[in-house]
This record gives C-alpha cells, sequence and structure tokens, in this order.
C-alpha cells in the first residue's frame, strides 16, 4: 500500500461513457488522483473532443479513448482486449454508460424497455466480465457500478430504468460473490439528482425544482465535484475491504421521506 492511500498513479482507469456527462467529471477525478485514463463513448468526434480537452489538462501521455457499443458482446470483448494490449492492464473499471427513457409503462415499447436494460445494466455485465478476466488473473480490480437513487425508488415513466439501475445493485452483490475472494472490489456509486447540462430544463422547472430543493435533507442539487471523491475513494487501496456496497450520493434523499 502506497504512503498516499488515494493515490492512483500509474493505474489504468476504463470509464465507459465518460466522453461527456458525469462519466466525464468522474474520469477527470481519477484523473486528478494520477490515474490513466481510458475516455469511451460511441461518437468518435465528441470522444475525440473529450480527449484532446484530457490530454492539455492531464497530459497526452495519460489520456487514451476507445469506441465501442456496450451492448454489443463482441464489441466489448474486442474493446477490452485492444485497451489491455495496447494500454496495459485495466486495475479500474468505471461501468458508467447509461440512459434514460421517459413513457408510461403501458406506452413502453418492448424495444424501448430492452434498450434500456441492454445500455444501464447487461452493459456492466459485458463489460465487467471482459475486464474481470484480467483483473482475477492478476488477483487485483475496482468496479465500480454507476448505479441511481432510482435503485431504491421508483418514480412514474421509468419504470425500465428504475428495473436496470435496481439490477445494477444486485449485479454489484453478483460480482462481489465471486470475485471478492481473487482480490476485486466491486461496489456500487448511486447518484442522487445532480445539476448538469442534462437536468437544466429540471433546474429551471421552477416545481420540480421545488420539489428536489424540499425532498433532499442537504437542500440543494448534486454537483458532478461530489461524485469525484466516493469514485476516488473506491477506486483506491483506501477501500479495499469494501465490497458489494452501494454508496448513495444524493444528499440524504433515499434515507428520509
Ligand atoms: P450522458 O450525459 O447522456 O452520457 C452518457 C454517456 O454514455 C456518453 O458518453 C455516451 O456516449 C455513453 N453511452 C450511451 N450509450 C452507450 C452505448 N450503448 N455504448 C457506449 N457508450 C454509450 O449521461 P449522464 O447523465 O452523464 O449519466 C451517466 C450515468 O450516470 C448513467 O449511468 C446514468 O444512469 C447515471 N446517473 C445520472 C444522473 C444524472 O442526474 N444525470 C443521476 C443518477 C445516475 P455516446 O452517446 O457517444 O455513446
Amino acid at each position: 500500500m502506497g504512503s498516499n492511500l488515494f493515490d492512483l498513479t500509474g493505474r489504468i482507469a476504463l470509464v465507459t461513457g465518460s466522453s461527456r456527462g458525469i462519466g466525464k467529471e468522474l474520469a477527470a477525478g481519477l484523473a486528478d488522483a494520477g490515474a490513466t485514463i481510458v475516455l469511451h463513448g460511441r461518437n468518435a468526434a465528441t470522444l475525440a473532443a473529450t480527449a484532446a480537452e484530457f490530454a492539455q489538462r492531464f497530459g497526452q501521455e495519460r489520456i487514451y479513448s476507445y469506441a465501442f457499443d456496450v451492448t454489443d458482446a463482441q464489441a466489448v470483448a474486442g474493446g477490452i482486449a485492444a485497451i489491455e494490449a495496447e494500454v496495459g492492464p485495466i486495475r479500474i473499471l468505471v461501468n458508467n454508460a447509461g440512459i434514460q427513457h421517459r413513457v408510461p409503462l403501458l406506452e413502453l415499447d418492448v424495444a424501448d424497455w430492452q434498450r434500456v436494460l441492454d445500455t444501464n445494466l447487461t452493459s456492466a455485465f459485458l463489460v465487467g466480465r471482459e475486464a474481470a478476466r484480467g483483473m482475477l488473473a492478476r488477483g487485483e480490480g475496482k468496479i465500480i457500478n454507476i448505479c441511481s437513487v432510482q435503485t431504491d425508488l421508483a418514480r412514474p415513466t421509468i419504470a425500465a430504468y428504475t428495473a436496470a439501475k435496481g439490477g445494477l445493485r444486485n449485479l454489484t452483490r453478483a460480482m462481489t460473490a465471486e470475485w471478492a475472494g481473487a482480490g476485486l472490489q466491486v461496489n456500487g456509486i448511486a447518484p442522487g439528482y445532480i445539476h448538469t447540462e442534462m437536468t437544466q430544463n429540471l433546474v429551471d422547472d421552477e416545481k420540480f425544482n421545488s420539489w428536489i430543493l424540499g425532498r433532499t435533507p442537504a437542500g440543494r442539487w448534486g454537483t458532478v465535484a461530489d461524485l469525484a471523491g466516493p469514485a476516488v475513494w473506491l477506486a483506491s487501496d483506501g477501500s479495499d475491504y469494501v465490497n458489494g456496497q452501494t454508496i448513495f450520493i444524493d444528499g440524504g434523499m433515499t434515507v428520509v421521506v
């Protein structure tokens, strides 16, 4: 163990869906702690722009980027193999890629249900399985699955997302059951309502905004910066005996009615 429990220098971290949004900020947090970062997404142009920005911020030699679809088993196997061959062993995996789809249950198409399940849940199985092959052989690795308050709490119009994020917590436990003994720590981070570009319309909606402020014991929206500390902790030696937990970073929303 290094002198700094939270130092990630020299460790390779793949963050899925890090070309933008929360994944990008999680990747920046891990880079700040010293990690070598593999950025990821499907859109090549967005990925290239983020890679250029990160290279400026953290140094070209610590930034890589790979594009593949996390719902495509073959593409995932190829992507992980390429990263391990060209960058090095993946020590930290953040399963962050995810999508939302809002529609009442009676109007939810099977295809949309499947797409949401594939992107938010099956993806973590596929990427986690491929990354774990190397981690298990090396006897070390950190996997962080990005859940949600919908891991615990339902809301109308987001049934598929709620089912997927609930499943992701149990997948985190299943991975722990099989892999903890071999030296891997698998945990979840469940962000609450985070003020991002994506949620700006909800912040601007007076009714929704005041509901969030009243419903959140901390009395404010979360920020992407609020997520970086827990992510660095769960990626570091500081969490070596933390196994199968899902940490809610939600200002207390899920513990108070
Ligand atoms: P976002 O801004 O829409 O970013 C999603 C990222 O995932 C992008 O990089 C996207 O890139 C990638 N992605 C989506 N589908 C993919 C696929 N099939 N294969 C590969 N990459 C894919 O989303 P976000 O709001 O930051 O959310 C990130 C995670 O946090 C999600 O798991 C979400 O459920 C969770 N979360 C978000 C909030 C919130 O308030 N925003 C709250 C709780 C939890 P491409 O489109 O280029 O592929």
